[in-house]
C-alpha cells in the first residue's frame, strides 16, 4: 500500500502542477526565533499529521519530553510557535502518513545540532557569534579569480601529526593555533597555519565541514576514526567531531566561527567543499518527511546513480534547488565563507549553479565559486535540464571547474597508476600542456574558469604517483619531477590549486610500506601532515622552491591574463619535435615571460629565437623568486625535468 502511494507521488513531484501548489517560497524553514516565541516550520505536503518532540538533549533520552501539535498551512507546510523558555531544547518531528506508522525525523533545515547529527537543536545564533565577528570579512575580497591560489586541506590533517606542535588536535581550533614549530635544535620551521601563510596561499579550501554522517562523534580522538567526509547528513551545521564538545549544538558552531575568523585575521580566506550532488543514505531526514522527493528515482523505485554514491539529489525540482540555494547563502552570510567547490558539480543542474551565482551576488561580490564537471551518467527528473559539467560550462555564470585535462597531462593518468605524463617524459599530447599552460583545455572559453592542480585529495599524491608511473625512479629525480608539475600548475592561466603538503612531498604510505590511493577512512596516520619532513634539507628546499613559485606568480602579471577569449595569441610556441620540451614566449602588457619545461631525462639545449636581451632568469632548476637570478644565457641549458623561466619588462 505504501509503496503504490509512494510510487504514485514519485510521478507528481517534477509536474509543474505539484510546483505550482507546493512550492514554498519562504524563507523561514527550520527554526526561527520571534519576539514572540521559537517557530518550527517543516515542509512535508502529503504528511497527515506532524508533532514537534523536544529533549533536553542530543541524544540520549530516548523520550521526548513535550510534544506538539504542528498546523497545516500554505504550500505544504507545517508549523508550530513554542514558547521561548525551550531554547536550546532539542527537536525532531513525527511525521505520519495515513496509517502508516508516524517515524522520528530530523529536520533538514535544522541549523544546530546534538551529536552524531541526530535532532535539531533551538537555538538563537547570535549567541555563537565570537567577539567582533560583526567585523570579520574576506581579507582577499578585491582579488580577482586568477590571484587566488587555492590550498586544499583536511581539518584533522594539519594538526593530527605530533611533529605539528598544534595542542587542539583534529580540531577547528587546532587550525588557527598561532606560532607553531617544528625543529631539531638546529632547524625550526613554521607549522600549521603559519606554515600555509608563509607559503603565500590566498584561500584555505577546506574538505567538507558541514555535518557528515561516517564519523561516530562521540570517539573524535581515536587516530582510526578519520573520514573525508563526502556523506552529508545536516547541510546546515558543522560536522562536530571537530569540535572540542560534540554534545552541546552551540560549540562546533561558535568554533568554527572563530576557525574562520581566525584564518580572515591571518589574511587569508575560506573556501568551502559542498556535496550537494548526494546524500551519505537514502534514509536521509528530507527522504522520510516527502518520500522519494529528494533524489532522482523512477517510479519504481530505482535511484540514479551518477554520483557512484548510491543516489543523486534531484536538484531540478523546485524545493531541492532552492534547498541548496538557500544552504548556500546560509553558509555564506552567517559563517562568512569566502568560495564553494562543489563536489561531482556535474550531478547538479545548470539552472540552480547558476541560482546560487545569482544569490551569492547579492550577498557579497566575488564569492569563489568552482567545482568538478565531470560529465556522470545521471538521470535527471525533467526534460531538456542541463548539467553543470564541462559540456555545458559556456551556460554557468562566472564558475570554473577542475581541469582534469592538465592535471593528467603533467603527470599521468589518475586511473591507471603506472601511466606517466609530461613531467616523466611522456611527449604524447604536448599540444594539450600548451593548451593547458594558456588556461584553455577545449571545455574552457576563459582561463578564469579553470581550476590547474597536479594532486588534491583524491587518488595518490603527486610525489606517490611519480614513484608508481617511473619504477626504479631515484630520489633526485622524483623530486625534480615533482618541482616541475608544481611549477606547471604555477605559470599556466587560471587558478592554481595545491594539495595540502604538495609543497614538500606529501606521501600516503600504510604500514607495510604501500602508497594508498584514496585514503578517505585511513586514518591519521596515513592522511595526517608529516611536518617532520619539513627538517629534512631536501623537502626543505622544495618548500622555499614552492613559495618561490607562489611568489614569482604573484608578481608576474602576464600570469593573470583574464576576460579574455583568446588566450593563444599573447602565447607563441616554439616547434620542438621529438622532445618532452615545451617553449613559449608570453607578451602580455608591459612584461615578456620565456617559459621552458623540459619532460626529459636529460638536459636539453635550446636555441631560442627571441633577443636575449633584458631577460632575466626567475625560475630555474634550484631556485624559484622575484629575485633575478642571472641574464639569459646565449644557449640556454635545460635539466632534466626541470623548467627555466625568463621574464623582460618592456619599455
Ligand atoms: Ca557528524
Amino acid at each position: 500500500m505504501k509503496t503504490m502511494m509512494h510510487k504514485d507521488w514519485i510521478e507528481k513531484y517534477s509536474m509543474d502542477a505539484f510546483e505550482k501548489q507546493y512550492h514554498y517560497d519562504g524563507k523561514d524553514l527550520g527554526v526561527l526565533i520571534l519576539e514572540s516565541g521559537i517557530q518550527v516550520k517543516c515542509w512535508t505536503p502529503f504528511a497527515t499529521s506532524v508533532i514537534l518532540h523536544l529533549y533536553q538533549n542530543g541524544s540520549q533520552d530516548r523520550e521526548s519530553i513535550l510534544q506538539f501539535e504542528m498546523r497545516r498551512e500554505e504550500q505544504g507546510t507545517w508549523t508550530v510557535c513554542i514558547d521561548k523558555m525551550y531554547l536550546n531544547h532539542y527537536y525532531d518531528f513525527t511525521v505520519a502518513f495515513g496509517n502508516a506508522i508516524a517515524e522520528h525525523v530530523n529536520d533538514p533545515y535544522a541549523k544546530a545540532v546534538g551529536i552524531n547529527g541526530d535532532r535539531g537543536m533551538l537555538i538563537d545564533l547570535s549567541e555563537t557569534n565570537p567577539e567582533h565577528w560583526d567585523e570579520d570579512m574576506n581579507p582577499n575580497a578585491g582579488l580577482q579569480d586568477s590571484d587566488v591560489i587555492l590550498y586544499e586541506l583536511h581539518v584533522r590533517d594539519l594538526s593530527s601529526n605530533d611533529a605539528s606542535g598544534i595542542v587542539q588536535k583534529g580540531k577547528y581550533l587546532g587550525v588557527i593555533e598561532e606560532g607553531t614549530r617544528v625543529t631539531d635544535g638546529s632547524i625550526e620551521m613554521c607549522t600549521g597555519l603559519d606554515h600555509i601563510k608563509e607559503l603565500g596561499v590566498t584561500h584555505i579550501h577546506f574538505l567538507p565541514f558541514y555535518d557528515y554522517g561516517s564519523i561516530d562523534e562521540s570517539q573524535p580522538y581515536r587516530r582510526d576514526v578519520f573520514n573525508w567526509g563526502y556523506d552529508p547528513k545536516n547541510y546546515n551545521v558543522p560536522e562536530g567531531s571537530y569540535a572540542t564538545d560534540a554534545e552541546d549544538g552551540r560549540v562546533r558552531i561558535m568554533e568554527l566561527k572563530k576557525m574562520i575568523q581566525g584564518i580572515h585575521q591571518k589574511g587569508m580566506s575560506v573556501v568551502m567543499d559542498v556535496v550537494y550532488n548526494h546524500t551519505y543514505h537514502t534514509d536521509y531526514c528530507f527522504n522520510r518527511l516527502v518520500p522519494g522527493f529528494f533524489y532522482r528515482i523512477d517510479a519504481d523505485g530505482v535511484y540514479s546513480n551518477g554520483s557512484g554514491c548510491g543516489n543523486d539529489t534531484a536538484t531540478e525540482r523546485s524545493m531541492v534547488k532552492k534547498f541548496i540555494i538557500d544552504s548556500v547563502e546560509y553558509w555564506a552570510r552567517e559563517y562568512h565563507i569566502d568560495g564553494f567547490r562543489f563536489d561531482l558539480m556535474g550531478n547538479l543542474d545548470v539552472d540552480t549553479m547558476n541560482g546560487i551565482r545569482e544569490r551569492l551576488d547579492q550577498v557579497r561580490p566575488n564569492i569563489l565559486l568552482y567545482g568538478e564537471g565531470w560529465i556522470l551518467n545521471t538521470v535527471p527528473t525533467k526534460k531538456d535540464v542541463s548539467m553543470a559539467n564541462q559540456k555545458h560550462l559556456g551556460k554557468l555564470n562566472h564558475i570554473a571547474m577542475f581541469s582534469d585535462n592538465m592535471r593528467d597531462c603533467i603527470k599521468g593518468s589518475v586511473f591507471e597508476e603506472d601511466d606517466p605524463g609530461f613531467i616523466s617524459g611522456n611527449v604524447e599530447d604536448v599540444s594539450e600542456l600548451q593548451r593547458g599552460l594558456m588556461g584553455a583545455p577545449s571545455w574552457a572559453k576563459k582561463p578564469e574558469q579553470v581550476i590547474n592542480y597536479t594532486s588534491c585529495h583524491d587518488n595518490y599524491t603527486l610525489f606517490d604517483k611519480i614513484a608508481l608511473c617511473n619504477p626504479g625512479i631515484s630520489f633526485e629525480d622524483r623530486v625534480r619531477q615533482s618541482k616541475l608539475a608544481t611549477a606547471i600548475v604555477m605559470l599556466s592561466q587560471g587558478i592554481p590549486l595545491l594539495h595540502a603538503g604538495e609543497e614538500f612531498l606529501r606521501t600516503k604510505v600504510d604500514r607495510d610500506g604501500t602508497f594508498v590511493s584514496d585514503s578517505y577512512n585511513q586514518g591519521d596516520d596515513v592522511n595526517g601532515i608529516a611536518w617532520g619532513d619539513l627538517l629534512k634539507p631536501e623537502y626543505r628546499a622544495v618548500y622555499h622552491y614552492v613559495q618561490g613559485l607562489i611568489a614569482f606568480r604573484k608578481h608576474t602579471k602576464a600570469l593573470h591574463i583574464e576576460n579574455v577569449e583568446d588566450v593563444s595569441r599573447y602565447y607563441e610556441f616554439l616547434e620542438c619535435p621529438d622532445k618532452a620540451l615545451v617553449v613559449c614566449k608570453v607578451t602580455w602588457e608591459q612584461e615578456e615571460l620565456v617559459m621552458i619545461f623540459n619532460g626529459e631525462n636529460q638536459e636539453e639545449y635550446v636555441e631560442l629565437p627571441w633577443e636575449n636581451a633584458g631577460f632575466f632568469c626567475y625560475v630555474d632548476n634550484q631556485t624559484a623568486g622575484i629575485k633575478p637570478l642571472y641574464d639569459m644565457e646565449k644557449d640556454v641549458v635545460v635539466s632534466a625535468y626541470t623548467c627555466k623561466v625568463y621574464k623582460r619588462n618592456k619599455g
